[in-house]
């Protein structure tokens, strides 16, 4: 018996032993040096705990082409989005959502019957995108569209909310902050005199906050010329300040 009884219990723990996460490969590293913009300004240290981040997202999700081949470098670049956002904050994966979709282009919504280029849905833990926007956000870097750090902000968002492995992640304090600077901001918006954010941002506290991601990286200057306590706190609670370039403050690994 002791034998069988050995290799059940060997077999048991070799099958719930955590996976190693693969290391990053070399061409995708060079995917990141070639188009990613946030990551050529990083550090040695800084860089590697951004392929750890892009490898955590990339390998935890499962992916899909939509009217679309699914290339490896849309995997990587798509990842690297995600590790943008959450370069400062404690190792997360927006465990949440393990599904991602990509599109070719805008598709129409089940959900509003409306045209997208990106969604979010916490119910099905899915995150879709359109690849031709994707590209279009950095491609105008100083534009403040983006449409990939909107949806993973979005993601960012309910991943804090929803019970999940890594829930709860945001300092209560600074979120309640936020929340209150932002319901004044969204007011202003809709009594049209807000400042720099456009209209999107005043629809409810989610796309405000997915939003203010995009202008916090894309137009980090003008979001503290014109909302410096906005800006200032959304610095804390991602722990990274885009102006702090070129190494943004982060949590060490
Ligand atoms: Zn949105």
């Amino acid at each position: 018996m002791p034998v069988l009884v050995v290799l059940l219990i060997v077999v048991g723990v070799a099958v719930f032993l955590p996976r190693p996460m693969p290391r990053i490969t070399a061409a995708q590293r060079r995917v990141l040096e070639r188009y990613f913009l946030y990551y050529g300004r990083l550090g040695p240290a800084e860089r590697a705990r951004f392929e750890r981040l892009v490898m955590g997202f990339l390998h935890s999700k499962e992916w899909r082409g939509v009217g679309v081949d699914l290339a490896p470098e849309m995997q990587v670049m798509i990842s690297a989005s995600a590790a943008q956002l959450l370069f400062g904050l404690p190792d997360l994966t927006l465990a949440h959502f393990d599904r991602i979709l990509v599109y070719d282009d805008a598709y129409r919504s089940v959900r509003s019957g409306r045209l997208h280029q990106g969604e979010v849905n916490p119910g099905q833990g899915t995150i879709r995108i359109s690849w031709a926007h994707y590209l279009e956000g950095y491609a105008r870097p100083h534009d403040a569209h983006n449409v990939a750090l909107h949806e993973m902000a979005h993601a960012l968002w309910f991943e804090d909310i929803v019970p999940n492995a890594e829930d709860d992640f945001f300092d209560p304090a600074l979120l309640a902050r936020w929340k209150a600077l932002a319901q004044d901001e969204i007011e202003r918006i809709r009594a049209r005199q807000g400042g720099l954010l456009r209209d999107y941002a005043g629809t409810n506290q989610e796309e405000f906050f997915a939003v203010a991601v995009e202008y916090f990286f894309e137009r980090p200057a003008d979001f503290q010329a014109e909302l410096p306590e906005l800006y200032g706190t959304l610095v804390a609670l991602l722990r990274q300040d885009p102006l702090a370039a070129p190494a943004p403050i982060a949590a060490r690994p």
